[in-house]
Formats: structure tokens, sequence, C-alpha cells
């Protein structure tokens, strides 16, 4: 038992210099076990399938394949498209200029990043970000499947068109997605948006109708979630 402790601390310790400065040891301690006692440990046992798939020619190029990131217990999960250079090479999702974007719409309605469980439709990043593949979509669909019967959440913010596509397998135009709702044939209830990045790269007037574009969604999600207390 104290050589798992040991080991289990260890772990910790480095996670802790690499990725969780903010947090101490007998607070991850704790999350993490939370997380660990979970049943079955789904979570654990699909960042080991991930790791070791090949069911599309993506992970030859990639330096990590990206899991999704988060509260495993949120009532919203945030869908994008796949994961960029920067998400690549720290093997989360999520991070850099677009994920400080993404921190910033969600504090816009209140909510911070562990509130949320962040992921993408495709792991592996794709060369020159190019747009995801529907052979990479379909080979990376169980992943997805699984973190949706982890998480199991109530809300579905999709970042971006091509998610927003994937999820609700409809073939609009961000302008024509943004400012509506959807529910899925399981009751989870959809809310697309543009993507964090597109402020980064529009100028100007059309930076700034996306921007009121992205507000006017979020207050949707909120007011959707306090409609159904939550
Ligand atoms: S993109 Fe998905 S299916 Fe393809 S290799 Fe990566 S994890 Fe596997």
């Amino acid at each position: 038992m104290d050589k798992i402790l040991n080991a289990l601390i260890m772990k910790l310790a480095y996670e802790k210099k690499y990725y969780r400065n903010n947090m101490n040891i007998t607070e991850m301690i704790s999350k993490d076990h939370l997380k660990l006692s979970k049943p079955g440990n789904e979570y654990e046992q699909l960042k080991i399938d991930l790791m070791k798939c090949k069911k599309c020619d993506l992970y030859k190029t990639v330096k990590n394949k990206v899991i999704g990131y988060g509260n495993r217990d949120a009532r919203i999960m945030l869908i994008g498209e796949a994961p960029g250079a920067n998400e690549d090479r720290e093997g989360k999702p999520f991070i850099g200029r677009a994920g400080e974007k993404l921190t910033q719409m969600l504090g816009y309605i209140g909510l911070k990043r562990d509130d949320v469980y962040i992921t993408n439709v495709v792991k592996c990043r794709p060369p020159q970000n190019a747009d995801p593949q529907k052979e990479w979509i379909i080979a990376c669909n169980e992943f997805l499947d699984r973190e949706m019967e982890i998480v199991k959440p109530k809300y579905i913010l999709t970042l971006g068109r091509f998610a927003s596509r994937v999820i609700l397998n409809m073939e609009l135009t961000m302008g024509q997605f943004s400012g509506n709702h959807y529910k899925l044939e399981n009751g989870i209830i959809v809310v697309p948006t543009y993507h964090p990045s597109s402020l980064l790269i529009q100028k100007g007037e059309r930076k700034e109708i996306t921007r009121k574009k992205i507000a006017n969604d979020l207050k949707l999600l909120k007011s959707l979630m306090g409609e159904n207390n939550g």
C-alpha cells in the first residue's frame, strides 16, 4: 500500500511541476482519488486506448494525441475541431491564445474552465491544421462518444462551423448556426458558436460582429441553463 501511495505522490509531484503548479499535493490527491474511484475508471482506460490508437494516419505525424480535459462531472461540454500546434506540443486542448480567448468567453457568463469539460472532434492534429477529413472523424468518433458517456453533459457548446456540423449533422454556415439551439435525440441541448480563434484572425468590423454573436450565443446558453435549472 505504501508503495502505491508513494508512486501516486511521485506522479502527482511530476504533474504539479509541469501542469498544475497552483494546486497543492493534498488537493491533487483528493481530486485524483475521486476521479480514479469512479466505477470502471473509464477515463483512464480511454486515455490508454487513445494513446495506442492507430485507426487513421494522423497518429504518424503528431507529437501528442490530445484527450479532452476538465471537469468530468461538468454539465457543459465544449467541443472544438481538432488540436492545433500548441495543443499538439502540450497534449492539452485549447491552450495558447485561442485558449485564453475561450477562458474569456466562459468568464462572460460566469464560468471557469474548471466548470466545463473541453475536447475536440478529432484527437490528433491534422497536418497544416487542415479541415478534418471524413475518414478521420469516423475513425476518431469512438473517443468522443466515450467522453460523452463519461461526462454525460446536459449542454454542448460547439466551437466553430466544423464541430457544429459534426455534432448536429447539418451542413449550415456558422452564421446560420449562431443564435440557435438544438436538442439531440438523447436530450442534450447544443448551442453552436464561433471558434475562439476567429476573434484572433478577424479584424475590424467583422471581428466586432463575431464578438457580438458569440456574446449572444453564450447568453443563450446561460438562459437555457437557467430555464432548466442547470
Ligand atoms: S485522430 Fe483519432 S482515430 Fe486517428 S489516430 Fe488519432 S486518436 Fe486515432
